[in-house]
Order: structure tokens, then sequence, then C-alpha cells
């Protein structure tokens, strides 16, 4: 199975050009790396014509948003069909940034629904906030997959448009308290698998569970090598190319 590798560039770089640059730079090791999906998810106002720049497969372009709805009538919003136009095959769904603006499971549940008629492959987000030692989070992070993902699910669906993206807040970001260990990480995954298991049948062990929370060049090899683990969604080090590219080729240094 292919490692899905995912950049999300957030509100950044400030211009377009920094922005081409990077785009550029990635692409460059992107598209010799094989086993490897390489996603760049950059800002909205830079999606449509970094989407221009896309030549092959290896590296594809996602939103960070998306609307649940085609009407017109919503100031500010972009539709799945308009994301779809601009060039977008992904899209990041339910991240702990629009949550922490109060985006509600689900609302996210209803964007999920919307993307995946439109055709984008979805990765949804989910992660729980602390670690208590009585395992709450566990229920947590269970209740989040089970509400921000739809009821049903067509078992096409589940050969690879949906992925869930499994960030621990407290691993994410500059004001991380950790990063996640393999173990931490695995342990979330499986419950998350489970979870999938029991909404959608056994079709659902093929959705790629990706880890997220501060992944950089010196640990994305040992996230990749596990199996359970489908890939990385990566922020801070997904802005740096040098970086960046490091993480695209961590699977093939020798040890
Ligand atoms: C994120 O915010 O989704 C994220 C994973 O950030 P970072 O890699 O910078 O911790």
């Amino acid at each position: 199975m292919k490692k899905i590798i995912v950049a999300n560039w957030k509100m950044a770089p400030a211009s377009f050009l920094g922005a081409e640059k990077r785009f550029q730079a990635i692409k460059r090791t992107a598209n010799k790396v094989r086993g490897v999906q390489t996603v760049i998810c950059p800002p909205m106002l830079y999606l449509g014509e970094l989407a221009k720049n896309v030549t092959g497969h290896r590296l594809l372009v996602g939103a960070q948003n998306a609307f649940w709805n085609e009407e017109e009538a919503h100031t500010g919003e972009h539709s799945p069909d308009m994301l779809v136009r601009a060039g977008a095959k992904y899209v990041i769904l339910g991240h702990s940034e629009r949550r922490a603006l109060g985006e509600p499971n689900e609302m996210i549940r209803a964007k999920v629904t919307a993307c995946l008629a439109s055709g984008l492959t979805v990765i949804v987000c989910v992660g729980e906030q602390e670690r208590d030692t009585q395992g709450n989070y566990t229920k947590f992070i269970a209740n989040q997959v089970r509400q921000s993902l739809p009821k049903k699910a067509a078992k096409k669906r589940l050969r690879g448009d949906l992925i869930v993206a499994y960030e621990p807040l407290w691993a994410i970001g500059k004001k991380a308290k950790r990063v996640a260990s393999v173990e931490d990480a695995v342990e979330a995954m499986i419950l998350i698998k489970k979870t999938l298991v029991g909404m959608y049948g056994k079709s659902a062990t093929t959705i790629p569970v990706l880890y997220g929370g501060s992944v950089n060049e010196k640990n994305a090899r040992e996230f990749l090598e596990q199996e359970t683990i489908g890939g990385l969604l990566v922020g801070r080090a997904g802005l740096d190319p040098e970086r960046f590219s490091l993480i695209l080729t961590a699977m093939q240094k020798k040890k």
C-alpha cells in the first residue's frame, strides 16, 4: 500500500511567489518517490494556480476546508465542486484548528458527505486534547470518528476516497507538549480502525489512517514503518521543502 504524505500549509506562505517556489522544490522530489502519494494543501487563494503545475500523479493538491453545499448564498465559502474544478483532489476536513473555531462533528459530517459526493478524497481529522489515565480519551476519539463521518458509505468510497488522520492535540504545533510515540499513535489507530469497522463493516479495514503531530525529517521513518500507519499529515515541516523532501524519502534511506 502506498503511504500518503500530506503537507498542510495552513495560512502560509504569505505570498504566492513563496508558495510556487516551495511547490516546485517539493515537486522535484515527490515526482521521483515511489510508493508515496504526496499531497500539498495550500491556502485556497493559491490552490488553483498551483494545481496547474501538477504533472503526473505522485504529487497532487488538496484544500484545507470546504462548504457542505453548492447553493450560492454563502459568503466566503467554497463548494466542493469549485474545489474540484480548481484542481483539488483531496480536502482536509475537521482539522483541530477549525474545530477550535467552533466546527462541531455534525458540520464536519455534512462537509465530508458533500465532498465525497463531489469526488474529492476526504481526510477527516480526529484527536483528543489530553490523555487521561482513566482512558476517557479513547471514548472521545471513537465518538469523533462516529459523529464526523457519514453513517453509511458505499463500498467504493471505502476503497480510497476516505482517509482519517489521527492528530492528538497535545502533539500538534508549536505548543506541542511532546511528540506522540509510535505506540501512542498505533494504539489510537487500532481504535480508529475498529470504530470504522463497527460503522462500515470489514471493508473499512482498507481506510488509511494517517498520523499527524510534530512529524519531522527525524521521526517520519519510525511512523511510516508501521503497517497500521497509512501515512502522515505534516504541518510545520511541510512548508520547508528540504525537510519535507527528507520526510518523503525517509523510507528510502538505508538504516
Ligand atoms: C497540524 O497542525 O495538523 C500539524 C500536524 O502540525 P505540526 O506538524 O506542525 O505539529
